[in-house]
């Protein structure tokens, strides 16, 4: 734990010194997509299925958190009636088939300045022979919307992905996320009470914590979140990047977690867990410092990922940082 003067020094950072370290926005066509793909995932029932991940393009989420870059992904404007599913239509024509669907918008699908409501029937008939869709959204927008969209959509199962970050009762204040654990534990109650599934996000090491601090309190965070019932956890290394980052890390409040922390974390928590857990092996280049391990090290966690089981590790001559985990586990 760490002392109580550390985090009275510990800065609060507002939103306009959010908005004023980030770099020029680039500008998105509203009637694309940022990206879409097929992402091989374990399933619920232990099977490891296909997902068609798109990445929508809408207006960027209000709540302008200390760690997020995903507004680089977004407009500043609300994108059109029906661009939306012009975007889900073109990723499923681009796409082979996939038992399920993740879309996710940078933000909140139920925050209805990003995804107009009026799109929502159309987007659920296109989905409707798919077996899961999964959706981000924040806590405080868990309301009827949500209950709406799964009536619409019938017999598909909606997800809604929530960001937990961390418990960290010093660290989760100061991410500025407007959400306290109460409403994190709301959200997913109500969304299980309406028959809808939910998975947490969980940062390894956020803003203002250690090496070890991260590792410790991800592990926390997802026994907090399998304790309210998630169906799954994924756990994804904090990244700079958004100018806000790189001055805390200049001042030294924050620093990227480290590739084998991340191995560790899946490792501690895959087998205590009923629920699935998965590390985030997208953009591991930027904590990585090793070019000759990296593919081979996120490869293993994929396979982590997909048998839930822990893989052998990898061998290599950089891993100096595994033995000081081994230490720390004797
Ligand atoms: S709620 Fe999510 S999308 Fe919105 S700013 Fe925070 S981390 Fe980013
Ligand atoms: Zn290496």
């Amino acid at each position: 734990m760490p002392e109580p003067s550390f985090f009275s020094s510990a800065p609060v950072i507002t939103r306009e010194e959010i908005l004023a370290a980030r770099s020029p926005r680039t500008l998105h066509d509203p009637w694309q997509p940022q990206s879409f793909f097929l992402e091989e995932e374990r399933s619920r029932e232990g099977s490891v299925d296909s997902v068609a991940t798109v990445f929508l393009t809408n207006r960027e989420c209000p709540y302008t958190c200390l760690m997020c870059d995903l507004w680089k992904n977004t407009t500043t404007f609300q994108v059109p009636s029906g661009a939306i599913v012009a975007q889900i239509r073109h990723a499923l024509a681009h796409l082979p088939p996939a038992t399920h669907i993740k879309l996710y918008n940078s933000g909140n699908f139920f925050d209805t300045k990003a995804v107009p409501p009026e799109d929502l029937p159309q987007i659920a008939s296109l989905l409707s022979s798919l077996k899961t869709v999964i959706v981000e959204n924040h806590p405080a927008l868990c309301s009827t919307g949500c209950v709406d969209f799964q009536k619409r959509l019938g017999t598909t199962q909606l997800e809604v992905a929530l960001g937990l970050e961390t418990i960290h009762p010093d660290v989760l204040p100061r991410l500025g996320k407007g959400m306290t654990l109460d409403d994190f534990s709301g959200a997913v109650e109500f969304l299980h009470r309406h028959n809808i599934r939910t998975r947490a996000f969980i940062l390894l090491r956020p803003p203002f914590l250690s090496e070890e601090e991260g590792r410790e309190w991800a592990i926390r965070s997802i026994d907090y979140a399998f304790s309210l019932g998630v169906d799954c956890c994924t756990i994804i290394a904090t990244r700079g990047g958004n100018g806000i980052m790189e001055l805390l890390s200049e001042k030294g409040w924050y620093s990227p977690p480290r590739l084998d922390s991340l191995e560790w974390v899946l490792e501690q928590s895959v087998p205590h867990h009923s629920g699935r857990v998965f590390a985030d092996t997208w953009g591991l280049d930027r904590i990585s410092t090793c070019p000759d391990c990296l593919s081979r090290r996120t490869q293993r966690m994929h396979r982590t990922n997909c048998t839930q089981s822990i893989q052998p590790r990898e061998t290599c001559h950089c891993q100096q940082d595994a033995i000081d985990i081994a230490a720390i586990q004797s």
